[in-house]
């Protein structure tokens, strides 16, 4: 029995791993690299495998960097089923087809460039709707806490990981007697005391363990500050008459933004005020989320569910259904809240509003999440004045702010509390880590958790070990 590290191994993108046993390969996570544009896209457009070998897929959670290149597998002729829960099948629709739609117009977009300039190579999408659409036909969902069998190797269950709706841990139970292993899967933790959805839930025993390491050098910030924080930003802008403009990802940090601003509202501690979601995908996420009652933490329950209220709605909420309804927004001249992708101001509508607002000293923009280097939102929150947005210099006037509590991620400190709760741990792997994060934490469990003697690896890109 072996594994292979195919991604996510000394970065957080791309994660693939290849768990082989008796001649079976069961791949755990296919997903996409991000960061620059064209280097992700050599790295994505081969599989660093033979797709033909694989005979099952386990699927943790449905962000991209985890699910992503589902599509190019079965673009590579993969029919086998795909194992997740029915919250991620359902959120990987919009998620897939959009990222379809997206490759579709970037390849248009380099098509009409090389025709004009030799020197520019067109590129093809990595896969087409009809490539995603074969992919989400694959899907196999199972409840978590119920064991099934993979590939006629493995008895896999799904604990809640507490990171976005629908998202779990994986355990893994391979081979017989002496050779049977039990190996756990993090895929992405959550954070204990998340917002709306359950705190993560550890695996059962297992002394193999895969885990994530985001945050493994970090430790959070509480969750509660992080409301007051946006409860003053918001108040002040307002009183300012000035809009707030939140880039954000579609999905999850949009549901969580929204449903602070209800709870705030509700008490009192923010004026009233529209609140615009100026993003058709977002939309759609939301509208799953409010399928999914059961994966509500006792909190949402006991402020809105158990009072008939969907935590995601509320008066003064607007979903702007077109780009004619998006643009009718800069002509609007009351205070208000527009929450608009993509998160790192990259693309998508809430670049036009920049363009329309960030000169104004009465509007605030708002981050809520991580903004990676390079990109505009990275930029203008490290003061840079003025930006290029569409090619144009835009002056810097308006308020940037960063709320650094919204994360979906685990800190050290509740990394660690998810392996001492999963009982027989031996060995593990840390993946998912980006710079320092995944050393520091191999670092810190060595100074304080040495008595533990867990054996901590970190691997490399393709690496393979014997479990
Ligand atoms: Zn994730």
């Amino acid at each position: 029995m072996n594994i292979t590290f195919h991604g996510a191994a000394g970065g957080v993108t791309g994660s693939k791993h290849i768990i082989e046993h008796e001649g079976k390969k069961i791949l755990l996570e296919c997903g996409m690299h991000q960061g620059h544009w064209r280097e992700s896209y050599e790295q994505n457009k081969e599989l660093p495998f033979d797709v033909s070998t694989i005979d099952a897929v386990v699927l943790s959670h449905a962000h991209i960097d985890h699910s992503g290149l589902l599509p190019v597998l079965a673009k590579q002729g993969y029919r086998g089923p795909i194992h997740t829960t029915q919250a991620t099948a359902e959120l990987l629709r919009p998620l897939l087809m959009d990222a379809a739609h997206i490759q579709a117009e970037d390849a248009a977009f380099w098509k009409a460039r090389a025709l004009e300039d030799p020197t520019i190579t067109a590129l093809d999408p990595l896969y087409s709707a009809e490539d995603a659409e074969t992919c989400l036909s694959l899907m196999v969902t199972h409840p978590r806490q119920e064991e099934f069998t993979v590939a006629d190797i493995a008895q896999v269950t799904f604990t809640n990981a507490g990171h976005i709706l629908g998202s779990s841990q994986v355990h893994l139970k391979i081979g017989k007697d002496q050779e049977q292993r039990s190996i756990g899967f993090t895929g992405d933790l959550g954070p204990s005391n998340r917002k709306i959805i359950h705190d993560p839930v550890p695996v059962p025993p297992c002394t193999i363990m895969i885990s994530e390491s985001t945050y493994g050098g970090r430790i959070h910030k509480p969750q509660s500050t992080t409301r007051d924080e946006l409860a003053k930003i918001v108040s002040d802008t307002y009183s300012r008459k000035g809009k707030v403009i939140i880039p954000s990802f579609a999905l999850e940090r949009t549901q969580e933004i929204l449903y602070d601003l209800h709870r705030l509202y509700n008490l009192g501690k923010i004026p009233r005020m529209a609140v615009f979601v100026d993003s058709p995908l977002a939309t759609n996420f939301t509208e799953i989320f409010s399928e999914h009652l059961d994966d509500f933490d006792e909190e949402t329950h006991e402020f809105f569910i158990d009072k008939n209220k969907n935590p995601f709605a509320f008066k003064g909420l607007v979903h702007t259904a077109d780009t004619r309804e998006s643009k009718k927004l800069n002509r609007y001249d009351k205070p208000c809240i527009i929450i608009a992708g993509s998160g790192m101001c990259e693309a998508g509508r809430v670049k036009h509003h920049l363009a329309h607002h960030i000169s104004d000293k009465r509007n605030t923009i708002l981050f809520v999440g991580y903004q990676a280097e390079h990109t505009l939102g990275r930029k203008i929150l490290e003061g840079e004045n003025p930006v290029r947005i569409f090619g144009r210099s835009v002056t810097v006037r308006a308020n940037i702010f960063k709320i650094s509590g919204y994360s979906a991620h685990a800190d050290q400190k509740q990394l660690v509390e998810n392996l001492e709760k999963t009982p027989g741990i031996e060995k593990i792997f840390l993946v998912h880590g980006d710079g320092s994060q995944a050393t520091d934490l191999k670092e810190h469990i060595a100074k304080e958790h040495a008595s533990k003697k867990w054996e901590v690896i970190i691997p490399e890109p393709q690496q393979k070990f014997e479990l």
